[in-house]
Order: C-alpha cells, then structure tokens, then sequence
C-alpha cells in the first residue's frame, strides 16, 4: 500500500483527507482535543506539501436528516484554526450541494477546508455510491486517517476510495501507526507473547480469542467475561456476570487453549456494586449465591504480573473490573503498572481500557494505545477492515 511520502502529491493538488474528529463536547465545546492532536501531523504534511485539504468527518450520531446544531463540526473548525491558523482554514456549512463545490473550487493551494458532518447524509452510513461520487468530485487524491471507522463500510470510508486509482490514495499516519503496531509488529512477534483480555462481553471477544490461540503463549482472562469461563468449569459464580448461550463456546475454547488460557484464582466480590455491605476477595470454591465479582483478587494480579513480566510482546484488550469506580480498579491497573515495566512492545486495545490507561495516567509508558476499539477487536481477531482494503483496491 501508497504510503503519504510515497503519494505523488504537488503543491495545488486537491487531497481529500478523511479523519476521525469525533470528540466529546459539552455545552458546545470541546472537552478532549485528542482526535483532533492525532490527525495534526498527516495534516501539516499536506499543507507544507502546500496541497488544498479537503477534510471530511463524522461526529457523533445525528438522524441522518440534514443540519442539527448539536453535531455540528464548528466547535473543531474554530480549534483547527487556533491551531494552524485563521487565514487558512476554512469551513463549508454542507458536505455536498453547488455551494460546497464552489467553495472547494475557490480552495487555495496550502488552504483546509472543513466540511461539515458526513453524517448529516443517511448515504454516509448506507454506504450510498452516487454519495460517494459527489464527495470524489471535489479532488484527485484520497487519503484516511480515520482508524476509529475503518471497520465500517461507510461511503467515505469504503465506496469513496474504491473511486480511486491505487497510485492516489494511502493511509494517513495515525493509521500507518496503528498498522505497524496492531499488524506488522504481531507477524513475528518476539515472545513470549502474551495477551490480556477482560471487559465485560465474551461474545464481542469469542473470535480475538480463537485468532490467539495459536498465536500467543499465554491468554489471561479477567473481567465481567471470565464468569462464562468459570462457570463452564463447574464454579459457582454467584450472581455475577454470565452469559448462558455462551458456556459451550467458553468450553469448547478452553479444550483447545488448555495450556495457554489462565483464569484468576481469586475474585473481589461484593453483595451490591453499588452500595456494598462487604467487599471481599475470595478464592474460587468460596464464592457463595450472593457474591458479584467485580474485579480479579490479589493472588490473580500476582500471578498476572509475573507472567507479563517475563513477556516481550503483550496486548492488553479489556479492563479486569469495574475500573470506573475506584474501589474495584485494582486488579486493571496492577496489570497495566506491570506492563510499563516490560522491556518489549506493548499495546493497549479498545476504548475502555485506553480510558483506563488515562485514568492511571500511564499513557506515556505504553508503547501503541489504539485509537480505534472496533477497529483495533476486528485487526487482532485476524479480520480484514474495509477501510483497508478499499485502499489497496484498484
Ligand atoms: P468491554 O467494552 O466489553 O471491553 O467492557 C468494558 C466494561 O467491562 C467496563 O465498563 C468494565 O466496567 C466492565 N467490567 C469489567 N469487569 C466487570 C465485572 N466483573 N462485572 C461487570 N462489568 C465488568
């Protein structure tokens, strides 16, 4: 694949740039730049490359039905031109329509111009082809950076680059980082090689498991998706997370990782997440019909950490507890301290746990955390991602 430095770009060249922008705001304003930070330098490339960037993003969830204020891009127009200056940022009101187009043909060579959300068009999310072909009209080369949905097959993200020729379109940096950690990096990885995974669905994680088990040395298993697990193997579980339809599938997986798959010997429990009357940790046979397990116990982030320690390539997909509330974040944030301190490749999967990350302030001492939870689920359970494949696509 086209990388931005392999693109044959010219100054004056048109370049739409899909990005992921889809901050958090509150009362209109922006309560995390981080996704815009991200995209900053494929951005400063093209406008020293003196290109006319034509930027397209989605945010949030509108109805699909036109303008709605509340997921306007305008609170990210007025940040982009705090950061890259007044003069050369522009915005467009619409994504398609005459007075889009006349504004990207008055574009300027070293100019951006924001359109507004992708999503203010049902045919963004279907994918819709004729769509796909308006936004193509506006330049001739395609580039995306927009990790967190390129496991969708949205037009932008999908039937848009498909319109290009394969020497016009590449991957933007943040996408080329999250390649090299999330692909390249786990072809060979050096080993051992272990992978931690948690949360609290097991059916969102049934096939990242299966792709690792011939994969990774060692699979530790915590969160509310363990329960499945330990009741498949004949533990009580008390009244924690199950899910029933998905025992024999825990089962069959367990059969064929016997070796591989480690589960917690010991649970914090409590009789109410919320308003606990006890809080303890208890080994597996002593979990009795009131216990909910909340977070993996003492001797289980032990035995975690000394196997993380010893690893050389480690991922870490899903928290090991109810993280969010502090008095069950332990056993997440034992698993993540012990693997700032490995000298190897570490990488931080989904949304939840790159929140915990932040929440431990641990960010800087991990090696790649995704910016995309889908996208990252769909890479390290062996699947293609659309937004990938169409950019190798002729
Ligand atoms: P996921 O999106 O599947 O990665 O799940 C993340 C969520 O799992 C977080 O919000 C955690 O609070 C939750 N979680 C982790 N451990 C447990 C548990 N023992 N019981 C219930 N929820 C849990």
């Amino acid at each position: 694949m086209n990388t931005i430095k392999t693109l044959s770009l010219k100054s004056e060249s048109r370049v739409l740039l899909r990005v992921d922008f889809n901050v958090p705001l509150k009362d209109g304003k922006i309560t995390d730049t981080r996704r815009i930070d991200a995209a900053l330098p494929t951005i400063n490339y093209l406008l020293k490359k003196k290109c006319r960037v034509i930027v397209l993003s989605h945010l949030g969830r509108p109805k699909g039905i036109g303008f709605e204020p509340d997921f306007s891009l305008l609170p990210i127009f007025e940040k982009l031109q705090d950061y890259l200056g007044k003069s050369r940022v522009k915005y467009a009101d619409d994504v398609i329509g005459e007075k889009v187009a006349k504004t990207v043909n008055e574009l300027q060579s070293g100019e951006l111009l924001l359109l507004e959300n992708l999503r203010f068009y049902k045919e963004e999310k279907s994918n819709d082809l004729d769509f796909a072909k308006k936004l193509a009209s506006y330049g001739e080369y395609y580039i995306n950076n927009a990790f967190g949905v390129m496991h969708r097959k949205h037009s932008s993200v999908y039937n848009l680059p498909l319109l290009f020729p394969v020497p016009n379109k590449c991957c933007g940096y943040l996408v080329e980082k999250e390649l090299l950690f999330l692909v390249d990096k786990l072809k060979e990885p050096d080993k051992p090689y272990a992978i931690i995974i948690g949360g609290a669905k097991i059916a969102d994680k049934i096939d990242l498991i299966k792709n690792m088990l011939p994969k990774a040395d060692n699979i530790l298993i915590g969160g509310g998706m363990v329960f499945t697990f330990l009741k498949a193997i004949g533990n009580n579980i008390g009244r924690s997370l199950l899910e029933k339809d998905k025992i024999d599938i825990a089962n069959e997986i367990l059969n064929r990782g016997k070796e591989k798959i480690i589960l917690p010997n010991d649970i914090v429990v409590v009789d109410d997440i919320t308003n606990p009357t006890y809080i303890l940790t208890k080994f597996l046979d002593q979990i009795d019909e009131k216990d909910i397990g909340v977070d993996i116990g003492k001797e289980t982030i032990n035995k975690f950490s000394e196997i993380v320690s010893h690893s050389k390539t480690i991922i870490f997909n899903g928290p090991m507890g109810i993280f969010e509330d502090e008095r069950y974040e332990r056993g997440t944030k034992k698993i993540i301290e012990a693997m700032t301190k490995v000298k190897g490749t570490t990488i931080v999967g989904g949304g939840d746990s790159a929140a915990a990350v932040k929440k431990f302030k641990m960010e800087n001492k991990i090696n790649h955390i995704s910016t995309g939870g889908g996208a990252s689920l769909e890479l390290l359970s062996g699947n293609n991602l659309p937004g990938i494949c169409a950019l190798e696509e002729k």
